[in-house]
């Protein structure tokens, strides 16, 4: 197929290599699984795997919470379901921004009602607990929430201090996980967070389409103490855990083939092993890292604060002005996706993910043998 075809089908759809902020490739292991026959969502053979996925996301998260499931919808939803549930209009929000994660947090509280104090640092740079822990001072919040893995730049958040801070100040906290999970350890419990969200496509293998959520008790005592009802039927965890809490009662159907692909995704992460996952996503990087550096390229955000499964290169000065035609050419002819910058670092930054699966030296050098090709 070349490129200006249109796809008439199916079957004309290329393959790509997903090196970008996401989705990253599926693991073929799940892909198959998801194409297994469909069950009733209160099918026992269904349930008995729901029980399956449920623990295994519970481990993942580092977490006894009981309410800890794969919401049917994508990581944006697991922000919107967390902070809907925690606020009710007029409450106090202190969000972290260090990044377009972190605005949208805003947004989304701002759209409840919420009043948002929103504590930023430059793009690129880590949040400053004590920045944040003067903000949750003085505005005494309701729901402190903030970014673990910010994939607009690559930056690795402190999570523990500030964590901590809101805790100290009565405050829930609230944590993205979209693109820490199944990449680099989360532990909720240990850390102090009251409520979670993730996403299936990036660091755990699985297709776009989930977004695992976890409650803690102070959480759900917040939801029931509510004196107005949650905005959102959908979100609404009161609801949801008539099914995903253990009664199996109907509220939606769950997505049968998604959590087939889940649970799959799931096993691959415990059969590795997080610590050996890890490792491996901060050797993908590290290849990554010195093969772009002789064409130029250096990273954006320092060693110490710099995640694994997102690298954000500055480009070099001669390919600025042409970075999105070069991006295409390396979709085009080496079927390799990367993503470029966004907001104040659009076209100075690529941003080039090795996510679960995907983490691997041959994928960092397939890219740098494809940039080398192309910049000659
Ligand atoms: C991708 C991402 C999201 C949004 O997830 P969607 O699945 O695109 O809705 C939220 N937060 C972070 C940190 C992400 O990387």
């Amino acid at each position: 197929m070349s490129a200006q075809d249109p796809l008439d089908s199916l079957g004309d759809l290329p393959e790509r290599l997903l090196l970008g902020p996401g989705p990253s490739n599926a693991h073929p292991r799940v892909l198959s699984a998801m194409s297994r026959p469909l069950l009733g969502h209160l099918d026992p053979a269904f349930l008995a795997l729901m029980d399956e996925a449920q623990g295994r996301l519970r481990d993942l998260y580092g977490t006894e919470n009981p309410l800890t499931l794969p919401l049917s919808a994508t990581g944006s939803a697991g922000m919107e379901a967390c902070l809907a549930n925690l606020l009710e209009p007029g409450d106090d929000i202190v969000v972290g921004v260090a990044g377009v994660f972190g605005e949208r947090m805003c947004e989304v509280a701002r759209r409840i009602g919420a009043r948002v104090t929103r504590v930023e640092t430059e793009p690129g740079t880590a949040l400053e607990p004590e920045a944040m822990a003067a903000a949750i001072a003085r505005t005494r919040p309701r729901v402190v929430s903030f970014v673990h893995a910010e994939t607009s730049t690559g930056v690795h958040q402190p999570v523990v201090e500030i964590a901590r801070a809101a805790r100290d100040a009565g405050a829930l906290v609230v944590l993205d996980c979209v693109t820490s999970l199944g990449g680099l350890p989360v532990k909720l419990d240990a850390w102090g967070i009251d409520a979670a969200y993730s996403g299936t496509q990036k660091c755990l293998s699985c297709p776009p389409g989930l977004s695992p959520v976890s409650f803690g008790e102070r959480a759900l005592a917040r939801v029931r103490d509510r004196e107005t009802p949650v905005q959102s039927w959908y979100f609404d965890v009161s609801l949801l855990s008539g099914y995903y809490g253990g009664e199996r009662a109907y509220h939606h159907t769950a997505p049968i083939s998604a959590i087939y692909g889940l649970c799959e995704g799931l096993k691959i992460v415990e059969e590795e092993g997080l610590p050996a996952r890890a490792t491996r996503h901060y050797e993908a990087a590290a290849a990554l890292v010195a093969g772009l550096a002789p064409l130029g390229f250096e990273p954006l955000v320092p060693e110490a604060i710099r995640l694994p499964m997102l690298t954000s290169v500055r480009l070099p000065e001669q390919i600025r002005e042409n970075e999105a035609a070069l991006r295409r050419r390396l979709l085009d002819r080496h079927g390799i996706e990367v993503g470029g910058g966004l907001g104040k670092l659009a076209g100075t930054i690529w941003r080039i993910g090795l996510m679960g699966e995907n983490a691997r030296v041959e994928n960092a050098e397939r890219l740098v043998e494809a940039l080398k090709s192309e910049l000659g």
